[in-house]
């Protein structure tokens, strides 16, 4: 079962998709990547998803990659009486630690250590912005504040302080055992919300122990201050829209959005556009020209995926989302221009070993005419290199593990396939031919690049390029 593209879909599960039936019709339909989002749902959930996932993976006999989303230290206001409160443009209004519920002249927030960053003119924005306070006077457990911004205020709203730097651990309690969780049922990445310091991924890594991949969710503006940092550290990154969209005045994002793709694109790091992609999909059959065009443009900027959350988790017609965003990336890729712009765009080689096999695969690939370029790689490093040349053809990677073919699902290109090691050339060749055809990704006759690292067996760097002929 191949894909007929070479970016690919992330699909967040949640009660719209929970039946074994439902994951393996979003799978058939274009899912690559499901993520579980520990911001909602309990662990009995999660595992009734991930084996449902599992399930679907043996059943096409086709690698799936999990993402587990950390919630991260994500700021909430406390309860509020009566379900909410109006709060009405230039009153006071007081955030304190009190945990008596909230009523029209204060609400608790309840974060002890948020308190000390508050400084006069700090800028609070509540539920996705929607409200905004602005502080008129700090003190210990308390912040005063007027309301710039009104609107209603409710139960455990989100809480954004847009320019500071949080002196807040990367990972709450909640986060450290939901991470433990989430690697005891076997995720294939780890997902790190509200990244704001290299230091962050360095801690998360620390406990993860290379048990899965790590991915940094940019959404607040200090981590774009040290982006480069925080990419070298990362497995991936996610262009986590939503929240920075918040935290950075709308205009920002595209732009931004631009320069996080190019930077992961250089660096060799896959990197997911998330959030609102198909927004009006959670309740309507089609959507809007200004979101195909916004899938689009994700796709021509060459990101590795892009990202359904509530469309898929929460909304109407999350196997149409899927349908959807399959067609408008297939259509892009087969425009010219793409094409023309992977090839003007993407960086160039470093000078390692698999960099110049991978670039002169990539090369020797379209002057041939091959179908595909094979790469037999350990821990995948060799396959994200061959990504990162954005070829005209897919990229077969033939894994003996099967944590490496999992995690690679998310880059753009791969079609990974768990096989055993190769012991010679001969055996090299006629397998990667072999694995091509039944893999439907190459006919008879036709001709693939093959790269590998001799001698065989031995986890190493790709050092040799091969040209096959699929034989009869
Ligand atoms: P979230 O992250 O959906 O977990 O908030 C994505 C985003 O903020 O865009
Ligand atoms: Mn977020």
């Amino acid at each position: 079962m191949k894909r007929n593209r070479r970016a690919k879909i992330v699909a967040t599960l949640g009660p719209a998709t929970d039946s074994v039936a439902e994951i393996e019709k979003l799978f058939k339909t274009g899912a690559d990547v499901f993520r579980l989002n520990f911001s909602h749902g309990d662990h009995a959930e999660h595992q009734a998803r991930l084996d449902a996932i599992r399930a679907t993976e043996q059943k096409f006999d086709r690698p799936i990659a999990v993402l587990a989303d950390l919630q991260g230290p994500k700021l909430r206001v406390g309860t509020i009486a009566d379900g909410g409160i109006m709060l009405e443009r230039g009153q006071a209004f007081r955030l304190d630690l009190n945990d008596l519920k909230g009523s029209k002249d204060r609400a608790p927030l309840p974060h002890p250590e948020i308190f000390a960053a508050l400084k006069e003119d700090t800028e609070l924005l509540v539920d996705d912005g929607k409200i905004r306070l602005r502080v008129t006077e700090a003190g210990a457990g308390f912040a005063e504040t007027l309301v710039e911004a009104g609107g209603q205020l409710s139960d455990r709203k989100g809480v954004n302080l847009p320019k500071a730097v949080l002196p807040l651990a990367a990972m709450t309690d909640k986060d450290r055992v939901d991470l433990d969780f989430a690697l005891s049922i076997g995720v294939d990445w780890v997902a790190l919300s509200f990244v704001q310091r290299p230091e962050d991924v360095a801690e998360a890594r620390k406990i993860i122990q290379g048990r899965a991949a790590v991915l940094s969710k940019l959404e607040k503006p200090a981590a774009i201050d040290r982006l480069d940092e925080i990419i070298a550290l990362s497995d991936a990154i996610m262009v986590a829209r939503g929240d920075l969209g918040v935290e950075l005045p709308p205009e920002d994002v595209p732009s931004l959005q631009k320069q996080i793709v190019r930077r992961c694109r250089e660096a060799g790091k896959p990197v997911v556009v998330a959030t609102q992609m198909l927004e009006s999909m959670v309740s309507a059959q089609a959507p809007t020209r200004a979101e195909a065009s916004d899938v689009a443009t994700a796709i021509y900027d060459g990101a590795d995926a892009v990202m359904l959350s509530a469309e898929t988790a929460a909304g109407e017609y999350p196997v149409q989302a899927v349908a959807i965003m399959d067609r408008i990336i297939a259509r892009v890729e087969r425009d010219e221009a793409y094409r023309a712009i992977m090839d003007t765009s993407h960086p160039d080689p470093e000078s390692t070993a698999p960099d110049a096999i991978t670039a002169a695969a990539r090369q020797v690939a379209e002057t041939i005419n091959a179908t595909v370029i094979v790469t037999y790689t350990t821990s995948g490093s060799t396959t994200l290199r061959a990504a990162r040349e954005r070829p005209v053809v897919p990229i077969l990677c033939l894994t003996e593990n099967v944590a490496t073919a999992r995690r690679l699902v998310l880059a753009w290109g791969v079609h990974s396939v768990v096989t055993r090691d190769v012991r010679n050339f001969s055996d090299m060749i006629s397998k990667a031919c072999r694995i091509a055809l039944d893999e439907e990704l190459s006919l008879k006759g036709d001709r693939l690049v093959v790269t590998a690292g001799v001698p065989f067996g031995t986890p190493g760097a790709t050092n040799i390029l091969r040209i096959a002929w699929v034989g009869d």
